[in-house]
């Protein structure tokens, strides 16, 4: 016979599957003798029989009727008993602990006659009357479906009618009152009078469980956590003790340390007569833990006593619920907690000190996540600071003040003259790019987390709230108007939280993370007790991981930045801004050039410019690798925009003028270029093959740059990367024409060039025909970027700001695979070309470029797919490190707590 009930004696804590979190710690505290009161746990086997058949199975009812009559036992209490009554609490419990299941319901049990026998068995009238009231209101708002506010009304009219603010003013006579009217107000919403039957309660309760997993909430939640929707949910049914049963009763919860600093030492809160939610409610002020000392000694001893056992046995942070009834302390939940970032680091040192774990466990017990927060700045906790005015959607963390600005231009002029600004914009475009790097944070009014603000700043590492919808942008004013009414103008100054949405008027003092400080050098590793456990766990990581980690970088000050860091080497660095400013008009000379003479004169004037340029960078990075990638955006990039000239011309024509002959050069050459779907035309590669001479002016550079560094004593590592090859040929050519500047350059020189020339894997082709690139290169790098926009069909501009938040409410993906690598489809390419390369050449060296280089879960699927590095933008290479030492762990690293 198939077993649907178990007794809280029966389980342990690793059956979470069977018996939910909840019920398989409640079973694992009773198995330790801990107090716990009896109870008996509904399996999630049950309840997928009831969602499955739509009726609970037929051995249920028999099963609980025995493990009701256990309680019994244990308690010498009758359920239904007139004289001395059983109440029970009915408790969901699913294996992940989610939005949307059922509230707990107390006191089940009692009715017209119970309620007698409780009065006379306490002695405590107000006592049973305070229990009944609460049962009617939380069976009638989460059992019956009636609105939980027609019971607050009541409440509240009555503590009215007393002139009192909280519960306690209220004696027997007024809840028994309560309680007739809460009555009158079920029968009224549900046509049917209080169930008063206990039986029948608690079946009513425990199939109400059932139900409420399949809520809208519950299964929105779970699409986007990825949580099978066939877990089904457990429900805990255990004996009432009661914290309410006077002055010398308590509720309470706790924690085995501080779950904010992650210092030693239990912290908790709790209240006298009080019960179930009071505490965390906040109906009175909670006392702090160490005061339930004076209230009673004894009790406060044993809970302290339990305490260190549950944090002995779990090897972890615990938070626990917890009631004294008259002196007897009974534990009610407990589960490894919830910590901060800095508490998760500081706390998993600690407890390596203490010889609760070891290294290993201390490093799977942090995540990149948490690295990645406190990395931020954050506003300064203890400053005063006005009231929010609104908030939006945490979309980048940190803390950012600076004058109000409503356009990139603006943003960059005033940061050039040394203010710190905050631009503003309804959504952001890559128009915005150089506001968004001038600006110290960005506000949107519009978007969600995958809009291009949140997915952009997130990459620069940049502060910004999206889509904080309740500020009117009027962009012709340039105001910005909140929900209180005022006005803001350009110039003023406000700060936003990137960590909470929040925006504020004025300034909010900031701190620097010191964590970053410490990267950077300028605090020592003893500086506090976080900068010390972070250190401590990363110098672990870099021991433990099999990835290298790089960064990508464009400039000396990234690259320089990405040392400190702990990059070892640039896997991306990208040449295209070497092209713009004043370079911009030999690009186009470049693009206007009539013959092979006129485009060789422009490619030789760029040239020392960009010797310039890798000089630099190799510079930094002396003795480490500095792999540069050839041009790879469109050309007309580099050109004015075509409708800016279309209007430009159609004024001209207007006054009966015509543009000068270089203008209307420029509006052909424009015109000629214009593409349909620029990201699938002339780039990459394929400009190197059309441009001739482009990509040798660039590899030549690079050539000479290295070889006067060597001149000079030094190491340069220069690796040259051709972008967007879809087939070996294109490569061939590539590498043939390297090759021959590299021995140009090598005689001209005097010195000997060790120059590898790879390619980037980003287009579907290449990935499946790897093999045959990787006998022609001698490294890969995935630019997940490209590769996850060709293999979805999706351009990221476009789909990012236009339907991806649509995509993430309909649970088609719960991440951006912008963000984290899609491992069935994209990720899949990178498996395939890895092996496939690396069998027909075994010297091949693969990395990723892309962002996905940065991700947590993404890193964690590199490392399994046998890449060798991933590079990432210069402020996460610490992230990438630790979630490198992580993935090196193996299953116990993959946990993302
Ligand atoms: P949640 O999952 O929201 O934490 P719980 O099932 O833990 O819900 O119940 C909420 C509160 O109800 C608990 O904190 C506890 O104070 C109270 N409670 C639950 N069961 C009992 C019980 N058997 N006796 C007394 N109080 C209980
Ligand atoms: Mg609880
Ligand atoms: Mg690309």
């Amino acid at each position: 016979m198939p077993k649907y009930v178990y007794d809280f004696t029966e389980g342990n804590k690793d059956q979470k599957d069977l018996l939910g979190g909840k019920g398989a710690n409640l079973a694992e505290m009773t198995n330790m003798g801990i107090p716990v009161p009896p109870g008996f746990t509904v399996t999630t086997e049950a309840c997928k029989y009831y969602l499955h058949h739509g009726s609970v199975p037929d051995e249920l009812a028999d099963q609980v009727t025995a493990a009701l009559s256990q309680i019994e036992k244990n308690t010498g209490k009758g359920f239904g008993d007139a004289d001395n009554p059983l109440l029970l609490s009915v408790r969901s419990g699913a294996k992940f602990s989610m939005p949307g299941m059922m509230d707990t319901v107390l006191n089940i049990g009692l009715n017209n006659e119970t309620i007698d026998g409780l009065v006379a068995l306490t002695g405590n009238e107000r006592f049973a009357w305070d229990s009944y009231r609460r049962l009617i209101h939380m069976f009638g708002d989460t059992v019956l479906g009636v609105d939980g506010e027609l019971f607050e009304d009541v409440m509240d009219a009555e503590k009215d009618a007393k002139g009192a603010t909280n519960d306690l003013a209220l004696d027997a006579k007024d809840l028994k009152r309560v309680t007739e009217k809460y009555k009158a107000i079920v029968a009224e919403q549900t046509g049917e009078p209080f169930p008063d039957d206990p039986r029948t309660q608690v079946d009513l309760a425990i199939k109400s469980v059932f139900d409420s997993w399949n809520t809208d909430r519950a299964i929105l939640y779970r699409r986007q956590e990825r949580i099978p929707g066939d877990l089904g949910t457990a429900v805990n049914v255990q004996a009432m003790v009661f914290g309410n049963m006077g002055g010398d009763s308590y509720t309470g919860v706790a924690f085995t340390r501080d779950p904010a600093s992650g210092a030693q030492g239990a912290y908790g809160d709790w209240l006298a007569d009080a019960q179930g939610e009071d505490v965390v409610a906040g109906i009175r002020n909670a006392q702090p833990l160490v005061e339930l000392q004076s209230a009673d000694q004894a009790a406060y001893d044993d809970l302290i006593d339990i305490m260190a056992r549950l944090e002995g046995h779990y090897r972890d942070l615990c938070d626990i619920e917890f009631t004294i009834e008259r002196g007897k302390l009974w534990m009610l939940q407990t589960r490894v907690g919830k910590r901060t970032a800095g508490a998760a680091f500081v706390m998993a040192g600690h407890m390596v000190d203490e010889g609760l774990i070891d290294m290993d466990e201390a490093l799977s017990r942090v995540n990149g996540a948490q690295l990645t927060q406190l990395m931020f700045p954050h506003f300064d906790a203890s400053a005063a600071r006005g009231a929010a005015l609104t908030t939006g959607i945490a979309a980048s963390p940190g803390a950012a003040v600076g004058r109000i600005v409503f356009d990139s231009d603006t943003a960059e002029e005033w940061a050039d003259n040394g203010e710190t600004v905050i631009l503003v914009r309804r959504e952001t475009t890559p128009d915005d790019l150089k506001g968004m790097v001038a600006a110290n944070g960005i506000l949107t009014t519009r978007g969600g987390k995958t809009s291009h603000a949140a997915v952009v700043a997130r990459g620069m590492g940049k502060t910004c709230v999206c889509g904080a919808e309740e500020l009117e942008l009027n962009l012709a004013a340039r105001t910005l108007k909140a929900p209180d009414g005022s006005v803001f103008n350009q110039g003023d100054l406000v700060s936003i939280d990137g960590t909470s949405g929040t925006v504020f008027a004025g300034e909010v003092p900031v701190q620097d993370s010191p964590v970053v400080q410490y990267f950077e050098g300028k605090v020592a590793v003893d500086h506090d007790p976080l900068v010390s456990a972070v250190h401590r766990l990363l110098t672990h990581a870099d021991e433990k991981r099999r990835l290298r980690v790089r960064a990508n970088a464009d400039t000396p000050d990234d690259a320089q930045r990405a040392r400190r860091f702990g990059a070892e080497g640039i896997g991306l660095c990208r040449t295209e801004h070497m092209f713009l400013g004043d370079r911009r008009q030999l690009v186009e000379n470049l693009i206007l050039a009539d013959g092979d003479e006129g485009r060789m004169a422009a490619l030789d004037a760029l040239r020392p410019m960009q010797k310039g340029d890798y000089l630099e960078i190799l510079e930094a990075m002396d003795g480490l690798p500095v792999i540069v990638r050839l041009l790879d955006p469109p050309l007309h990039e580099f050109l004015p925009d075509y409708t800016e000239l279309e209007v430009e011309w159609a004024l001209a024509r207007a006054k009966g003028a015509r543009l000068d002959d270089d203008r209307a050069r420029v509006f052909d050459a424009v015109h000629r270029m214009h593409e349909q779907n620029p990201m699938l035309g002339l780039r990459g590669v394929r400009l190197g093959l059309v441009i001739e001479g482009l990509y040798e002016m660039q590899v030549k550079a690079l050539s000479e740059a290295a070889a006067e560094l060597i001149k000079a004593g030094k190491s340069p590592r220069p690796e040259v990367m051709i972008p967007l090859t879809a087939t070996v040929q294109e490569f061939e050519i590539m590498h043939d024409r390297s090759e021959k500047v590299f021995a140009e350059v090598e005689a001209e020189y005097g010195v000997t060039l060790d120059i590898p020339v790879g390619t980037m894997i980003e287009v579907p082709r290449a990935a499946l025909t790897a093999g045959e690139i990787a006998e022609q290169a001698e490294f890969f790098s995935f630019g997940t970027n490209d590769l996850t926009q060709m293999t979805w069909a999706f351009s990221r501009d476009d789909v990012e700001g236009e339907f991806f938040g649509r995509y993430i409410e309909l649970g088609i993906f719960g991440v951006s695979p912008f963000e984290s690598i899609d491992p069935a489809g994209v990720g899949r390419l990178v498996k395939i070309a890895t092996d496939d390369g690396k069998a027909a050449n075994t010297d091949l060296e693969v990395g990723v470029c892309g962002e996905h280089g940065g991700d947590p879960a993404s890193i964690h699927f590199f490392d399994a797919a046998g890449v060798d590095y991933v590079s990432c933008s210069p402020f996460r290479v610490p992230v990438a490190r630790l979630e490198a030492g992580r993935a090196a762990l193996g299953e116990g690293g993959s946990d993302t707590r």
